[in-house]
């Protein structure tokens, strides 16, 4: 009986194993991106002010830690990009989080797991992974809904004109992974879990902001280290942590004003490209609680998950395998780590940086180049250039090789910012040089003859701290200081795109919009491929009122970043502005196309189509958008006004009713349930009561200045046009 069984189970194995052809795979993975995290700002690592409990005993129980783990470049597409490529910058073609899209030609970890049949999610907590950059290849689903669990007063708090990346805090990025494993935890899966605490503004909520109160970026690190609890708990409960590799790797550091940078992105110190890096491979036979001090990088990262699943690496792939390392801390091959930055060069129009760095020695070519000694020198404070000449020759010689042997053959393989004729055509129509029609935002890295020519970053690290406060004084309003600052700066490095940009939001900030746009365009002189400028130059004209300059711009940039919802749902609705209803319905259209699920877009299709008297499409698109958000007051105005205009009143009184219910006090809405009583013949005395509580609410206003008008015994058009509609996107950093 017994051996019956055994054969016949025997045979049902067989009979899978053939059966399904491709291989069951049985292990999940969890990677989870810790961005703008130091390596030695890790209870771990031994920082002293980290409370860090979960990653500590998660590194101690689970898994190996790699303590000299280097990212290919301090920002955070790219340097994603890297991850889940395994590829260096050079090879995958993004530069920068501004101007750059992941190329369609590249294979990411995401298309390998999905095509050996995992369920793949990731869970995006800040703009510069958005959808659009298009990094969401391989997933299933790829949540960038940052504001899904934001509280009233985080939804309230964000406008057009905020300062920072839209982002989501980590509660809600675990939150949001946790109903994806609800999900999918019953599947093999490959889920993606992106925190964004520790990026500046550093502002951690209670308890941390007071424990914390004088280091408040260990306090994003401190609340960042719960939520990866609150995911590890999860997984525990699901009987998941044994069946699931955790990779736990930061993308980039924090300068926190050594070698006088504030954040990162400009220079390439230890500061802030080596990341914490933690693998847990259950079943594996690794050395769990042990840590690896040779050098490893963010390439070899994909290469290891593959091979922990018995999947090859694909070809393209520039890192090799960790398993060496898991097993034995001791062993692996010498891995050499090549480091970039364009930052200062496509923003500051500084130079930009190429680095290497080997298990010893940090090479750095730059205008003044640096050579450091790790092992004796990990601060990277006493450049040996000049002292050990025959290591940086030796070095400097690697350093071309291995980029030249790494990079992908064609410059243009991401979608640069500008390469579209008619809008350099635009630029130059404007009167912005552009460079005599070169696509500028490419990265042909400057030979050592021009790159003597430039400014060195190093030596700018002044503008930087200008630049870095301005930008904090901004956040906080502090308006006339921030423009303060920029001046300085810019009486430093004269024509700084970025300090431009600051004096101009500042300016803006203060309401003295005629001067903003003159800075914002001396900003989009010197660097006309950044999109910033043309973003903001449409929003200052459009609050001038000045729409035909508005539409300009906003065209500019949305051919520039064609993928950007936000300056499409703008450049709609000035087009709307103007009249031009049909190109204003075309310009929706497509940005639903992009982002089908905000409701906004589809309200304002709706406005546009219900003015080219497209009633039907007008009553499907608000259809869709109560189907995606039934509470908003501004949306059920727009129901009011297409069955007002339809002639429908008692429909359209309804819709207003219910929109006074949740909006008491918006004044719009009772100015528009006064005239749509008035249309439909009913009580006059309703609609006089309404628009007295119109003038009681906002006598200050058109609204209010409209009713007191009737009210008087004027003859005027109540219900008006004009609608507040929250304006979103996302701001530069
Ligand atoms: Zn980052």
């Amino acid at each position: 009986m017994n051996r019956g069984l055994s054969l016949f189970a025997v045979i049902g194995i067989a009979t899978m194993i053939v059966g399904c052809g491709a291989r069951e795979p049985e292990l999940n993975v969890l990677l989870v991106t810790l961005d703008t995290t130091r390596a030695d700002h890790i209870g771990y690592a031994g920082h002293e002010d980290a409370h860090t409990p979960r990653l500590d005993a998660f590194a101690r129980d689970r898994a190996v830690r790699f303590e000299n783990a280097i990212s290919s470049i301090p920002l955070t597409l790219p340097s994603h990009t890297t991850i889940m490529t395994g590829t260096y910058p050079v090879h995958h073609g993004v530069h920068d989080n501004d101007g750059f899209v992941v190329d369609d030609g590249v294979t990411t970890l995401a298309e390998i797991l999905g095509g050996a049949g995992y369920s793949t999610g990731a869970v995006i907590a800040s703009f510069p992974l958005d959808t659009q950059f298009n990094l969401d290849q391989g997933f299933d689903d790829y949540n960038d809904d940052y504001r899904q669990d934001w509280t009233d007063a985080e939804i309230d708090g964000r406008t057009v004109l905020s300062f920072g990346f839209i982002e989501r805090k980590s509660n809600q990025v675990s939150a949001a992974a946790l109903r994806w494993l609800e999900e999918h935890g019953d599947e093999p899966f490959f889920l993606w879990a992106h925190y964004f605490d520790p990026h500046q503004a550093y502002a951690p909520p209670s308890p941390y902001d007071s424990l914390f109160a004088s280091e408040p970026y260990d306090g994003e690190i401190a609340f960042m280290d719960e939520g990866f609890g609150v995911l590890l708990d999860a997984l525990d409960a699901k009987g998941l942590l044994d069946t699931t590799i955790i990779v736990v790797v930061g993308d980039h550091g924090e300068s926190l004003d050594q070698h006088g940078e504030p954040t990162h992105a400009a220079y390439i110190y230890d500061t802030t490209v080596r990341v914490p890096l933690l693998i847990a491979a259950p079943g594996s036979g690794q050395a769990t609680g042990e840590s690896v001090k040779r050098q490893v990088r963010t390439i070899d990262i994909a290469p290891t998950i593959l091979d922990l699943l018995g999947l090859p690496a694909h070809p393209d792939m520039q890192g090799s395998s960790l398993v060496p390392e898991l097993h034995d801390p001791e062993s692996g091959p010498e891995r050499v780590a090549l480091i970039e930055t364009h930052f200062s060069h496509y923003h500051y129009q500084w130079a930009p940086l190429r680095g290497l760095r080997t298990d010893r020695w940090k090479y750095v070519l730059a205008p003044k180049r640096e050579l450091y000694d790790l092992a004796n020198d990990p601060g990277e404070v006493h450049n040996l250039i000049d002292v050990r000449p025959e290591i940086a020759a030796d070095l400097d010689q690697q350093l071309d090789e291995q980029f030249r042997n790494h990079s992908w053959p064609d410059l243009a393989r991401s979608v640069e910012t500008i390469t579209d004729t008619s809008v350099l055509a635009k630029l130059e129509a404007l009167g912005y040089a552009t460079g005599g029609g070169e696509t500028v935002r490419t990265t042909p890295f400057p030979s050592r003859e021009q790159l003597a020519e430039m400014p060195n970053p190093r030596d700018q690290s002044l503008v930087l701290r200008f630049i870095n406060s301005s930008r904090e004084m901004l956040r906080q309003g502090q308006f006339t200081k921030a423009l303060e600052v920029a001046q300085k700066g810019l009486a430093i490095d004269s024509d700084n795109p970025r300090l431009f940009v600051m004096a101009a939001r500042a300016e803006f900030s203060m309401g003295n919009v005629e001067k903003a746009i003159e800075l914002f365009n001396r900003a989009a002189e010197f660097d006309p491929t950044d999109v910033h400028p043309f973003i903001y130059l449409g929003s200052a004209y459009s609050q001038l009122d000045r729409n035909q300059e508005a539409k300009e711009h906003y065209l500019i940039a949305a051919r520039m970043s064609p993928g950007r919802v936000d300056v499409l749902e703008n450049l709609g609705g000035v087009q709307a502005s103007l009249g031009e209803y049909t190109d204003a319905v075309e310009t929706f259209e497509k940005a639903i196309e992009l982002e089908p699920g905000k409701w906004s877009l589809h309200m304002r299709l709706a406005a546009a189509l219900r003015q080219t008297e497209r009633f039907d499409e007008a009553r499907a698109a608000l259809q869709e958008a109560l189907r995606l958000n039934p509470y908003s007051p501004v949306l059920l105005d727009q129901i009011a006004k297409l069955y007002a205009t339809i002639g429908n009143y008692a429909f359209a009184r309804q819709a207003l009713e219910q929109a006074i219910n949740i909006d008491p006090d918006e004044p719009l809405l009772r100015l528009h349930l006064a005239a749509v009583i008035l249309g439909g013949g009913d009580d006059e005395g309703e609609a006089r009561a309404q628009l007295e509580q119109v003038v009681t609410l906002a006598p200050d206003t058109r609204a209010g200045k409209l009713a007191l008008t009737w009210l008087d015994g004027g003859d005027v058009e109540l219900l008006e046009d004009e609608t507040v509609v929250p304006t979103t996107g996302a701001s530069p950093p």
